[in-house]
């Protein structure tokens, strides 16, 4: 009875703090997640630096979930289970829809202690670190990592900006899986090359659109500081200033020699890894 009380008051508080946030696609008329493939890693880019990522243990996680960007795939469903929300740092187009999806699946949110805490996430369900830290959830192996930007979180337009802690990328490491590396918004850093020493990441989720952060030519860079990962392009074409493309990507890693293969996904399309 005590418990059922608690529910409805908490209930009650999360439906009346924050911000208006955008709400899920209707489930009616809309395509049905599917589930990964047995045994397999799958990655679903959502547009901007949005994804999707289910791995072979059955875990699921969302990282940078805006997933109402612009270039977001219409008419997909958005996940019913999500296990981590992982955030890179506090500007809107990568804290996105965090608070919605997870008051919609209940998961954990993973980021930088001081951004975490801004965003009103339940106590038991806010896990905020810092760089350096590792983090487990199922079968996926979380490492938060540097990045080169800067960070701060507004609640909504009229709000202030707040300091949101450093920005951060993350590499993921699944158990019978590749290894990702999500860059989260950064230019090119030198300790590119120590997490190529340390986590020999498989796939390098590198933004490319310029003006905030790596452009083609300084992703061609980051490949190989990185140990020529297959470099899946985000953070391009949302706004007319990342002007960054895939095409031109190919063309620095081709002009500059590289190893590194480019893996371009579609947006909505679930892709087996
Ligand atoms: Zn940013």
């Amino acid at each position: 009875m005590r418990n059922k009380l608690m529910a409805v008051v908490v209930g009650a508080l999360l439906g009346l703090s924050g911000p208006a946030v955008a709400q899920p696609p209707a489930k009616g008329g809309a395509k049905k997640e599917a589930a990964a493939p047995a045994g397999k890693t799958e990655l679903t880019w959502w547009g901007h630096a949005a994804f999707i990522l289910r791995t072979p243990g059955g875990a699921t996680l969302a990282i940078d979930p805006w997933l109402s960007n612009p270039k977001a795939p219409q008419g997909v469903q958005w996940p019913e289970k999500v296990d981590a929300i992982l955030v890179s740092h506090g500007h809107f187009d990568h804290v996105g829809d965090t608070k919605a999806l997870q008051q919609k699946t209940g998961a954990q949110v993973f980021g930088c202690y001081e951004l975490i805490s801004l965003l009103g996430i339940p106590q038991d369900k806010a896990m905020g670190g810092n760089v350096g830290g590792t983090f487990k959830v199922k079968d996926a192996t979380i490492h938060f990592v540097e990045a080169v930007h800067s960070s701060s979180y507004a609640a909504d337009e009229k709000s202030p900006s707040q300091y949101a802690g450093a920005p951060m990328g993350f590499v993921i490491e699944i158990e019978n899986g590749p290894t990702l590396y999500h860059g989260g918004d950064t230019g090119l850093f030198g300790g590119m090359s120590l997490i190529a020493e340390q986590f020999k990441p498989t796939y390098a989720l590198l933004p490319i659109g310029g003006h905030f952060t790596l452009d083609p030519a300084g992703a061609a860079q980051a490949a190989r500081l990185l140990g020529n990962p297959t470099v899946v392009p985000m953070h391009y074409g949302t706004f007319p200033l990342l002007t960054g493309s895939p095409d031109k990507l190919e063309a620095e890693l081709k002009k500059t020699k590289s190893a590194a293969k480019v893996k371009s996904l579609e947006a909505g399309k679930a892709t087996a890894l």
